[in-house]
């Protein structure tokens, strides 16, 4: 039985070596937080930071191949596993650009894809000129760290980019021009380690305070910007040289241009569709590819929304769930969290259609998301 490591320990993680155990291979976790979301689900769980050399050298013993389940892994422990001679997927180079949102917005660029006009700030003297040069109004982010919209500030004023530079406490930041999208898309593609790329049907997704809240497959944009999204999309992937599956997240503006936002060189959130409306999920390909087998071409068996259950800070049990149930085209998952803190990803619902993805699908989804709620206290059994 081949051995698959695994970079951390949440849903992402989880979700790959669900799938990499169906398939029967032999799963070990590193991350620091014990029973951890994919460390219930793995046959080990290595428990220690990951900058832990050692246990870093520990992983890459056991293990054939090892992944990551999100970008921000200390680079320094990919790179050692490679020294070392173990194998990695995605390699360190995919993420030394992925980490810094200024080197992948310029390697994306250079692969001749656009994005929203943007400048480096590294001292406070930059602003005023990258002010000039983008505009306003802009986004200012951390170039290093940021996730689900933190690291980041709105801006429509100098003044108020001031407020943020000053906010980021020195780091490194990226000036980027606030882009009116009239909707957010994502591609979720694997790459094989033969330079073969398949992609999923382009979704579309809603945020709330830079945090996913609800995406639906396929999304309602036309034919040709959806061939367009997925070329670019496989263009990044066969420049970036990443092994495995990917996310590439666009915004799409009133004239069919498309921006490239960000790249995840991971299976990625707006992707959990893939589990219950296609026949290969993006975790499943994940693993193929890391593993050197054939991809499958993505068959979407229905259309889909998919709604994010957060945490709201009110308690961790989450009541109303045979009421959510009750509708059958409904799928739950749910990750394992102990603590319901105030929007922290707990689990998610997909809702499968029989019909077309339109309003009213997302109202139903949307409304069959308010019976669910979080409470100091486990809710009976319904047996
Ligand atoms: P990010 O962390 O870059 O993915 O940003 C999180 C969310 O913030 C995005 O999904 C958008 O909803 C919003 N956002 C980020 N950058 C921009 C931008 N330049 N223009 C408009 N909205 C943005």
């Amino acid at each position: 039985m081949h051995a698959l490591g695994i970079i951390g320990g949440g849903q992402l993680g989880r979700m790959i070596a669900l799938d990499a155990k169906r398939m029967g291979y032999h799963v070990v976790v590193l991350e620091p937080q014990e029973h951890s979301p994919a460390g219930q689900v793995a046959d080990e769980q290595i428990v220690a930071a990951y900058e832990d050399k050692a246990a870093i050298e520990e992983l890459g013993k056991r293990c054939d191949v090892v992944t990551y389940e999100f970008e921000n892994v200390a680079i320094e422990s990919v790179e050692h596993l490679e020294a070392l001679g173990h194998r990695v997927a995605p390699a360190s180079g995919v993420l030394r650009i992925t980490q810094d949102r200024l080197l992948e917005k310029r390697f994306v660029r250079d692969c001749g894809v656009a994005t929203a006009d943007f400048d480096e700030i590294e001292r406070v003297e930059d602003l005023a000129s990258a002010a000039m040069r983008v505009g306003f109004p802009a986004v200012l982010k951390t170039a290093r760290g940021g996730y689900d919209g933190k690291g980041q500030w709105r801006a429509n004023t100098l003044a108020e980019a001031h407020d943020a530079f000053a906010a980021a406490k020195g780091a490194r930041l990226i000036f980027e021009r606030f882009v009116p999208f009239v909707r957010e898309l994502s591609v979720i593609a694997t790459r094989g380690a033969k330079d073969d790329v398949v992609t999923y049907p382009v979704a579309e997704n809603t945020h709330d305070g830079g945090i996913l809240v609800t995406t639906v497959a396929p999304a309602r944009v036309e034919k040709e910007v959806a061939a367009r999204a997925a070329q670019m999309a496989a263009t990044i992937g066969h420049k970036l040289g990443v092994v495995g599956t990917y996310c590439v997240e666009f915004f799409l503006t009133a004239h069919d241009e498309l921006l490239v936002n960000e790249i995840a060189p991971r299976p990625h959130n707006s992707g959990h569709y893939t589990i219950d409306a296609t026949q290969c999920s993006q975790y499943e390909q994940h693993v193929r590819a890391i593993c050197g087998l054939p991809l499958a071409r993505p068959m979407l068996m229905a259309n889909a929304v998919m709604i994010n259950i957060l945490g709201e800070g009110k308690g961790d049990y989450l009541g109303g769930i045979p009421q959510l149930l009750a509708d059958p085209s409904i799928v739950l998952h749910l990750y394992g969290k102990k603590h319901a803190v105030a929007r922290r990803k707990m689990g998610h619902f997909t809702m499968l259609l029989e019909g077309p993805v339109d309003e009213m699908a997302i109202a139903r989804a949307r409304a069959a998301r308010e019976k669910l709620a979080w409470a100091p206290d486990i809710p009976a059994l319904h047996v």
